[in-house]
């Protein structure tokens, strides 16, 4: 039926393009003033874009009270990607900060139309994700443990229970489905009109036919932009531009990078049915079959994610609106051979049109919201990797709250556009990336899944000796490190495979990496680290770093210092150790996905004194982390010198030689918890230290270790995580890390005066360790991240990593307790007893463990002894 369908020429001639079919989803009005009203010569903010985000950040902005707002767009409002879209609004999202934006859309929305008099075509549908397997029903569970203790209805149903929601289902191959009855529809056009309608009232100036050319950047910060229709000076600027972000960033004289790129993306319009289907019937998404299906007028709308994506516009192209791209029915024929199989009912249903427009994704499916690192006041949001609707509403408040309060209300670390570098803006790295993003939208995702593409992009010298000793490599901010070593002799095709929700197959070599840590001695590839080195001819460097850290720095050459880099409100920006290596001159080891966003805040921060130098040194060292009680026996051989506690004690650094090689500089800290040193290693020598490292370290039990044997470690010592654990919302003393706060130190510096607070008034969230208790590693499913934490049957937080313990033989897992009051919902302090006097348990999909918790410090839970200031001070290290 379908082919007869497709071969019907007569069908495609008869049928218009889809800008004279979709009357109802494209702009109909404009808020805008006719063309030409000349351009105001400044403004606060200039937004470029008049799609979802464009319009979003202008409504937010203005609502915040922002006057002298413009808004810019090349084409007409709306006729953008935004012209194009779904209309699907869906929170079922496995990002915490992008489910909360996506549930904030769907309010604004539901009230849109309301407030502004524009028909949204907001509708309550609900909507199913359809499970066919076992493992995939498994991540719905998750999910649906997260939308319900966020107050989101939510229910896992049964097969039959799809069929009473939508009759037309085929459900013979699904093991079950969620259902989240709030999730809605829209016409996103008219949202995004919506939106602009409101801003105009509210005093924005909206221009259409107005294309930005560049914007003008002077000192690191915005002055202004240029149109075709002449300059206009301004403060801010927010680039909204959609598929175009990524040219326009490039498009003046100091790049910003904007890693996206576009793909085509496809739908099928149909024909009503004999029976019109019900406007209210939920949306069937099912990433099994790769398509998502809504109603659409009485027809039906199905789109998909392929697995063969087409990526356009590598080479740049700027249109300027957005057309109906080529129909290519040979590649929407596995899409719609699933959606055939999904509603078989649809067969002898008419074809209106394939619909093909560009949408961007990025390089790791997060969409890019945020400052640039290179341009103050420089603002993107952009790359929604088809999620633009669902987030429109939410990520516009985040941005405008960062522009207007110099901080959103939410984490958005995970968003932040300086989670990247340059490295990650090539266009041969993007178009490589994309093509395999666009797939993993619909793929199963495992714990602990990677990337495949665009790898091997940054290596450690010691990447050929490791790979070829068994390394199985993950990537972080574009570094390859090793995951743990496969034995030789070991399936290793099975290895490679190891996707599962249960306990994996690289369990018991992990469990031998971290055995070898304790009893002799492991070392860990951890080059991927980011360094800077600061200095000056003056006390600068230390009084910046005094003023920038709640440490106290002002230690003697030689020592090293973990400290926190806080913000005003005490969270913290970064996580650091820093060693002493002279009165001038400070090394800094930060967490590898902070090498942007550190740098830039340091950058932002230091006073401009040209005798202030700060240095990326990244590159320049590899760094081995020697685990163990044995690591100390193996560095005095092969440095002849004594590496004992008297000698060379805890949180030291003393530049060495080790073998032929002089200059390393070692640090007596783990990352761990465990004895050991950290050897910084100038590159070029990197090879020979390892070499001696590991033929020295033989006759002590020496071995190759790798991160899933750090991570185990460092969560059963507690150790919090930056990016992970902690964020710029996370305080010092909200988890156990008052010991690195010297609020005595006789000097200001950034977050003190919160930290007092907190000190005086107490906490409202508590970094806490959770130990399984009934919970079985060999058959129940693992947690990872992200478990709702239950006190007393109620609510209380997230987990927020977990690892298996191979001391305690139990799971771990570490998050955050708040303390709702039980009638009102408000935030109380969260006291030791309130965390002692508990009844905890973890929901892993749905399924709940009892828990036991602890707080920091805890060392009697280990029976290796050691002293409680070693443990809290020797390894904590993130990562
Ligand atoms: C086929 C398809 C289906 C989709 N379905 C859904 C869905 O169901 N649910 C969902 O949540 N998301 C969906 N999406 C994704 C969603 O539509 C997009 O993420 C969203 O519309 C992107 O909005 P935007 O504002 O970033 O980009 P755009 O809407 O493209 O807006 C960017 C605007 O910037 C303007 N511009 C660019 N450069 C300049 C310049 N130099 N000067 C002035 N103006 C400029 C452009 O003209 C454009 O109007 C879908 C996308 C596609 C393609």
């Amino acid at each position: 039926m379908f082919l007869r369908l497709l071969s019907d020429i007569q069908w495609r001639a008869a049928h218009p393009r889809w800008r004279r079919m979709t009357g109802s989803q494209r702009s109909t009005s404009t808020t805008a003033e006719p063309h030409p009203v000349s351009l105001p010569a400044q403004a606060q903010v200039v937004i470029c874009g008049g799609g979802i985000m464009g319009t979003s950040v202008a409504y937010h902005l203005s609502k915040m009270g922002l006057k002298d707002i413009v808004l810019l767009e090349q084409g007409r409002l709306a006729a953008g990607t935004t012209r194009f879209c779904a209309g699907i609004v869906s929170t079922a999202r496995p990002v915490s900060v992008e489910l909360k934006m996506a549930h904030y859309s769907n309010k604004l929305y539901q009230q849109l139309q309301q407030e502004t008099g524009v028909q949204t075509g907001y509708m309550k549908t609900g909507s199913i994700s359809l499970a066919q397997t076992q493992d995939r029903l498994i991540s719905l569970k998750r999910i649906a443990s997260s939308l319900n203790v966020m107050g989101i209805p939510c229910e896992i149903i049964s097969p039959k229970e799809v069929l009473k929601l939508h009759p037309l289902i085929n459900i013979h191959d699904l093991v079950g489905a969620m259902y989240v009855p709030e999730d809605a529809l829209v016409s996103s056009a008219n949202v995004s009109l919506a939106l602009a309608t409101a801003a105009s009232r509210n005093g924005v100036q909206i221009h259409e036919r107005t294309c930005v050319s560049h914007v003008t950047i002077q000192k690191g910060r915005v002055t202004g932009v240029e149109t075709d229709r002449g300059r206009i000076q301004c403060d801010y600027f927010v680039n909204c531009a959609g598929q175009w972000a990524y040219e326009l960033g490039h498009s003046g004289e100091e790049p910003v990078h904007i890693p996206l790129h576009a793909c085509e993306h496809f739908y099928l319009l149909t024909h009503p049915l004999k029976d019109p289907l019900s406007s209210s019937l939920p949306t069937i998404v099912d990433p099994d079959g790769r398509i998502y299906i809504r109603n659409w007028q009485g027809g039906i709308l199905s789109g998909g994610f392929e697995k063969n994506p087409k990526p356009l516009f590598t080479e740049g192209r700027n249109q300027l609106e957005i057309q109906n791209l080529q129909e290519d029915w040979d590649h929407f024929g596995p899409l719609l051979g699933a959606l055939l199989r999904r509603m078989p009912g649809l067969e002898a249903l008419q074809i209106m049109q394939l619909v093909n427009c560009p949408e961007s994704f990025t390089p790791d499916m997060r969409c890019i919201m945020g400052e640039s690192p290179t341009a103050r006041g420089y603002f993107v949001l952009a790359g929604m990797n088809s999620g633009g609707i669902s987030y429109g509403g939410g990520a516009g408040k985040y941005l405008a709250e960062w522009i207007v309060n110099g901080y959103p209300s939410e984490n958005v670390w995970p968003l932040d556009l300086k989670r990247f570098g340059t490295l990650q803006s090539s266009r041969t790295f993007l178009r490589h990336r994309v093509m395999e993003v666009m797939p993993l939208m619909c793929d199963l995702k495992v714990p602990r899944w990677d990337f495949q593409t665009g790898r091997q992009l940054r290596t450690s010298p010691l990447y050929d000796r490791l790979d070829a000793q068994g390394a199985r490599w993950m990537e972080k901010h574009g570094f390859e490190r090793v995951k743990y070593f496969v034995p030789p002799g070991s399936d290793l095709l099975d290895l490679d495979h190891s996707k599962t929700f249960y306990k994996p197959d690289w369990f018991d070599i992990v469990g031998s990496e971290v055995k070898c840590c304790k009893e002799a001695v492991s070392v860990i590839d951890m080059s991927s680290f980011t360094k800077f080195e600061i200095s000056s001819t003056g006390d600068q460097a230390l009084e910046s770093l005094q003023y920038l850290c709640s440490n106290d720095l002002d230690v003697p050459v030689g020592h090293v210092v973990h400290t926190g880099m806080l913000n005003e409100k005490g969270g913290y920006e970064n996580d650091c150790s820093i060693a002493r290596l002279s009165k001038r001159s400070f090394f800094m080891i930060s967490p590898t996905d902070q090498q942007v966003h550190c740098w830039t805040w340091l950058k932002n921060h230091l006073p401009d004194d040209s005798n202030l130098v700060l240095e990326d040194v990244t590159w320049k060292y590899t760094a081995l982390n020697l685990i163990g009680p044995r690591a100390v026996d193996v560095l005095s051989e092969l440095s002849y010198a004594p590496m004992t506690a008297e000698h060379f004690p805890s949180l030291f650094c003393k530049e060495m030689s080790v073998g032929y090689a002089n200059g390393i500089r070692v640090m007596s800290i783990t990352h761990t918890g465990e004895p050991g040193f950290v050897l910084y290693i100038p590159i070029e020598y990197a090879l020979h230290v390892y070499n001696e490292v590991m033929n020295m370290g033989q006759k002590y039990g020496i071995r190759n270790a790798g991160y899933y044997a750090l991570r185990s470690l460092r969560i059963e010592k507690f150790f919090a995580f930056w990016g992970q654990d902690l964020d710029a919302f996370t305080t010092p003393m909200e988890c156990g890390r008052e010991f690195q706060v010297k609020l005595d130190k006789g000097l200001e510096f950034l977050g003190q005066e919160a930290l007092w607070e907190q000190k005086q008034n107490g906490v409202y969230k508590r970094f806490t360790m959770f130990i399984l208790e009934d919970h079985d590693t060999d058959l129940d499913l693992w947690p990872w991240w992200g478990e709702p934490i239950f006190r007393n049957g109620r609510y209380v937080g997230k987990t927020t990593s977990s690892a298996y313990s191979y001391t305690l033989e139990r799971h771990v897992c570490l998050g955050f307790v708040h303390h709702f009051d039980e009638k009102t919902g408000e935030e109380l302090v969260v006291t030791t007893d309130f965390i002692n006097q508990g009844e905890y348990e973890i929901d892993i999909a749905g399924q709940r463990f009892q828990a036991k918790a602890k707080l920091y410090p805890f060392s009697s839970l280990f029976t290796q002894r050691r002293r409680k200031d070693e443990v809290e001070l020797s390894g904590y290290q993130r990562e």
